[in-house]
């Protein structure tokens, strides 16, 4: 997955031309900056590879979701249906508007299961956010669905399968908003970088502003500029965005080499009795950024995990046991621990952790095991790879 992986010439020749004119920030100082806009550039790049009408680039992933979120008017108590098995910038993002998190399961995409998410929508549900976990996919047909029927927005989390697509369409685009990362282990990367797509003008105008303190971008003049209503600063500096420049260039090169990588591997494993795949949503392709098959029990998959990486089989994942990625391990979330107070309307909102049921999403992240797809590997290093991983799995 990582595009840092593959840094070099491209990179540095376009931070070079930012470092030319010295002007690193993506407003104003139109007469010094020698027609560089670095941030404009990749939101030109990007709104074009994922055909929609409008990309706007700033600081993370994270803060991009909760810029999506204020863009569409979420605030205060309105609740968010998000996935058990994420990163933790999921309810952050939400947890920063004043807005609650619903945790809801997972089904064998790994991501959210339409029903469960149905029946965890209540009148403060405004908002259902699946997150397309390690390159691939949920069922966006049936997630459509229900949010048309309730009135809800849908807003994809692409962070980690930037290239894949469903029906045809780039993953991201299909939702109401959908958001990127650009940190510095994601298939593009800034350095540290996001974005939102959309292909709404209102939600993209209020995005703009919203990222930098309200600005309203009329004009040259920053300081004359009004503030139509309240904002914060999420900007990107030119400097990483010029980097991204390079690097969505090279996305389909790297989504080639990862889709080559993985069949190898996959090929592989699908000789290994009991070894099961995760499921694509039909009309999905994944980003390939990552190989996720499942055991028969949690205590094979814990199991093959730790012989995996006692054979040196590095940058494969047990998320079930991970600190980052899966509720279990969320205790800052379930036991409320901030260093201020959270709002009567979160502390009320949120779910009753000692009672929720999160059997299903259990029963099959405890099976899985996740293995990063590099963009570096030989086909020897691959071919090597996947030989061990097929003699520890019959082994076991
Ligand atoms: C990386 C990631 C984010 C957050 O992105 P940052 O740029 O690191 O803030 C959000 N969601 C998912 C699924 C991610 O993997």
């Amino acid at each position: 997955m990582p595009g840092f992986e593959l840094f070099g010439k491209e990179e540095r020749q376009q931070v070079e031309k930012v470092l030319d004119t010295g002007v690193l920030m993506r407003y104003g100082f139109d007469g010094m900056r020698d027609g560089h806009w670095k941030a404009k550039e990749l939101e030109e790049a990007l709104s074009q590879r994922m055909q929609v009408n409008h990309a706007h680039v700033v600081s993370s992933g994270t803060a991009a979701l909760t810029i999506a979120l204020a863009s569409a008017g979420v605030g205060a108590g309105d609740e968010v249906i998000m996935p058990t098995f994420t990163f933790v910038a999921s309810f952050e993002s939400i947890l920063a508007l004043g807005a609650v998190p619903i945790l809801v399961d997972v089904d064998d995409t790994l991501t959210l299961n339409p029903n469960a998410v149905e029946n965890a929508i209540t009148p403060k549900t405004k908002v259902v956010m699946p997150v397309h976990m390690c390159g691939s996919m949920a069922d966006l047909d049936a997630l459509q669905q229900i949010c048309k029927k309730h009135g809800l927005l849908l807003l994809e989390d692409a962070c980690q399968a930037i290239g894949g697509s469903y029906k045809g369409k780039p993953l991201g685009s299909i939702g109401n908003l959908g958001c990127f990362s650009f940190d510095y282990v994601k298939t593009v990367t800034c350095g540290e970088g996001g974005a939102l797509i959309t292909d709404n003008g209102e939600y993209y105008e209020n995005a703009q502003k919203y990222s930098d303190h309200g600005h309203d971008h009329i004009g040259n003049d920053r300081g004359a500029e009004s503030h139509p209503f309240l904002g914060y600063n999420f900007r990107i500096s030119e400097l990483n965005a010029a980097v991204g420049c390079a690097q969505i260039q090279r996305l389909d090169e790297f989504l080639g080499i990862q889709e080559k990588n993985y069949n190898m591997l996959r090929e592989a494993l699908s000789s290994v009795e009991r070894v099961t795949f995760r499921r694509v949503p039909d009309g999905g392709v994944e980003n390939y950024s990552f190989l996720n098959f499942f055991l028969p029990t949690e205590e094979m998959a814990r199991r093959t995990h730790k012989a995996l990486l006692d054979a040196g089989v590095d940058s494969c994942f047990y998320w079930y046991d991970n600190n980052w990625h899966y509720y279990r391990k969320w205790e800052h979330l379930t036991n409320q621990k901030t260093l201020g107070k959270l709002s009567q309307e979160v502390l009320h909102g949120l779910q009753d952790f000692n009672k929720v049921d999160f059997s299903v999403s259990d029963h099959w992240v405890g099976r899985n095991i996740s293995c990063l797809i590099k963009l570096g590997w030989t086909e020897n290093e691959v071919s090597e790879r996947a030989d061990t991983m097929v003699r520890i799995l019959k082994s076991l």
